[in-house]
């Protein structure tokens, strides 16, 4: 039985399910969830990521995670976290860069939450193969949880919580009824739950919402969201969250999307074959940062924070070394920074501690 017929059967036998529900199932089913079976990157896959675009990316941000830790008098024991390492692209560039800190290195415990064994596999042979960062102690975990607590932690998230499962809520004439998924005539469709959630499930600033306005909500980002800042402000240590997303407030519409082979699909079409993802709030994870207490810097565009710690400068070093390539490090540079390419879609956020200053790359 496809996971189609699957989710169908079990809509007939329970009813309708929640889309945040509709999309745990499609990405993490262990037999024909999306990430459970597939490599989903680069040009054969569904889509390219900015690791998989230029080692520049990751060379950044481990340079960022060794100034944060350097700014915060480089604590012993430190432990680096990678939230959907996906084929260990990151990971392995920030651990290369991060040898210009021997003793960052020294005594670090790698981290990666990954619950796909597809991606475990392809990271463990990227991390730990002939070309692989040699001595790193590297371990996996299916998901974030408590026993991250006690140490430094310095985290990188890319990509990763537009994953995470959203639930909708439109306003009707009768409140705001969350949206759902269900059945017809053998065919996925979206339906209103009959019921309106209560009121207190709907943020005021949503009361000035139009009709068919829709409050797209990711309990599981916001809480896992939360759980990272209460341990870097505890602990010591950094998070960086990098995604495609909103900072502003959000608006009154929905953004659950299906992407297949590059190209945008119906997001109910082929559950477990395409990829489903949401826009990230980046609001809303700001606000779960100081929650946690942390102090929170951003959301900036990716753009500008990969300028401000340097990329342009990077990549004309990398010109200098290598002439040849000159071409794909500009073309490279500007997919990761251009305004209408990847640099104003997606943003960053970080989290440090409240006794430490700044971070770099989020100047005011
Ligand atoms: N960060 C990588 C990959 C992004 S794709 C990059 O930038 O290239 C999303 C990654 O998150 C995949 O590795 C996927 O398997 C993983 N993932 C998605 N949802 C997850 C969840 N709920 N728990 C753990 N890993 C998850």
């Amino acid at each position: 039985m496809s996971l189609r017929a699957r989710i169908a059967a079990l809509i007939e036998a329970q009813g309708p399910m929640s889309v945040a529900q509709f999309m745990t199932i499609s990405l993490l089913d262990p037999q024909e969830g999306y990430y459970a079976t597939r490599d989903p990157l680069g040009a054969g896959g569904d889509f390219t990521t900015a690791p998989e675009i230029s080692q520049m990316f990751g060379e950044m941000i481990g340079l960022w995670l060794v100034q944060a830790w350097a700014d915060q008098g480089c604590p012993k024991n430190p432990r680096l976290v990678e939230l959907g390492p996906g084929r260990g692209t990151l990971m392995a560039d920030i651990l290369r860069t991060a040898a210009v800190a021997p003793e960052f290195l020294a005594d670090l415990e790698v981290v990666l939450i990954e619950s796909s064994p597809v991606l475990q596999q392809a990271q463990a042979e990227k991390l730990r193969g002939p070309n692989g960062v040699i001595g790193a102690d590297i371990s996996w975990q299916n998901q974030f949880d408590d026993s991250l607590g006690d140490r430094p932690l310095f985290l990188v998230a890319n990509e990763f919580f537009d994953a995470l499962p959203v639930r909708q809520y439109v306003k009707t004439e009768r409140g705001w009824c969350e949206r759902m998924v269900t059945t017809l005539n053998d065919e996925l469709v979206f339906a209103l739950a009959p019921v309106p959630a209560p009121r207190a499930a709907i943020p005021t600033s949503f009361e000035k919402a139009p009709d068919g306005g829709v409050y797209e909500t990711s309990p599981a980002a916001t809480a896992l969201a939360e759980d990272i800042a209460r341990i870097v402000a505890n602990k010591g240590g950094a998070a960086l969250i990098i995604d495609y997303g909103y900072g502003e407030a959000a608006g009154f519409s929905e953004t659950l999307q299906a992407v297949s082979g590059h190209r945008f699909a119906d997001a109910l079409a082929a559950p477990g074959e395409d990829d489903i993802s949401a826009h990230v709030d980046f609001a809303a994870l700001a606000q779960a940062g100081k929650r946690g207490g942390s102090s929170v810097f951003g959301p900036i565009t990716q753009g500008m924070f990969l300028a401000n710690i340097g990329i342009a400068e990077r990549a004309e070093q990398l010109m200098q070394t290598n002439p040849a390539s000159a071409r794909d490090l500009l073309t490279a540079t500007e997919r990761l920074i251009g305004n209408d390419q990847m640099g104003t879609l997606f943003k960053a956020l970080a989290f440090v501690p409240p006794v430490v200053d700044g971070v770099a790359g989020f100047a005011p």
